[in-house]
């Protein structure tokens, strides 16, 4: 529909912007076709969105962190290399007595501000529940053993949960290759993350040498694993990792 011009009076001025003719809907004075709809502001004091999976029910029924963009903030990089880590470590409250081992690492929080990081808990993801009963691996043999079905995971009741852990491990490695994970911060000492000792299944505290399930999957798979008390190694490696990726184009990350 045209606008009409009464004779003797001016023709109408283009509508500045928020004016009542460019609401969405309207037809727009001058171009002649509707204006595209507002995008509507957060109201204050909205939440914004965190970290994808943060607190969510999803989150805690699956031990999966939905989608984390890899953001490239600060420095521009040639590829950003991302980072699995052990959900616990980031805050979630999904270890088997209900309770979190937040990290305070300098070097992960600045990992997780660039969007680096993709928090899993492999044995929520198994299909275990938070609370949930201790396991360990039996006679401590390790998870390769678990992999190679030469040991169980058992609880201090005797409940076999291998299967758990074998889903878990699985998830984890689905999910690291999904988003080209070549690099894993996983908690120390535990049946499913631990990389350097786990529990010796005797449940009495005692630790051995080994890796837990997931750990031992992912290594198979050649995704280097660094505990909680190794971050400033799995740095050195992130940088070998990207400068080898972008060739001539050397930016440090860190
Ligand atoms: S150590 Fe691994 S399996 Fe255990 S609660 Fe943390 S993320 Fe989950």
């Amino acid at each position: 529909m045209g606008i009409s011009v009464l004779p003797g009076r001016p023709a109408p001025r283009a509508a500045a912007s928020g004016s009542r003719l460019a609401r969405p809907g309207h037809l727009h004075p001058v171009r002649g076709r509707r204006s595209p709809p507002r995008v509507p502001a957060r109201a204050p004091g909205a939440p914004s969105r965190g970290l994808p999976g943060s607190g969510s029910r999803a989150f805690a029924r699956t031990g999966r962190s939905g989608r984390e963009p890899a953001r490239a903030a600060g420095p521009k990089l040639g590829r950003v290399e991302r980072i699995l880590v052990s959900a616990c470590l980031m805050g979630r409250r999904v270890r088997y007595d209900g309770a979190a081992k937040t990290s305070d690492d300098a070097l992960l929080a600045a990992w997780r501000k660039e969007g680096r990081l993709i928090p899993f808990c492999p044995e929520v993801s198994g299909g275990l529940p938070v609370p949930r009963p201790a396991a360990e691996i039996e006679g401590g043999a390790g998870g390769a053993a678990v992999l190679d079905g030469a040991a169980r995971v058992l609880t201090a009741a005797g409940a076999d949960v291998t299967g758990a852990f074998l889903a878990g491990a699985h998830a984890a490695l689905e999910a690291a290759r999904a988003s080209g994970v070549r690099l894993a911060i996983l908690k120390e000492a535990s049946p499913s993350c631990g990389s350097l000792v786990v529990h010796d299944g005797a449940f009495g505290g005692g630790r051995v040498p080994g890796d837990g399930v997931t750990t031992a999957l992912l290594l198979r798979h050649g995704i280097a694993v660094f505990g909680e008390d190794r971050i400033a190694e799995a740095g050195l490696r992130l940088r070998e990792l990207e400068r080898a990726a972008a060739p001539g184009e050397r930016r440090d990350p860190v």
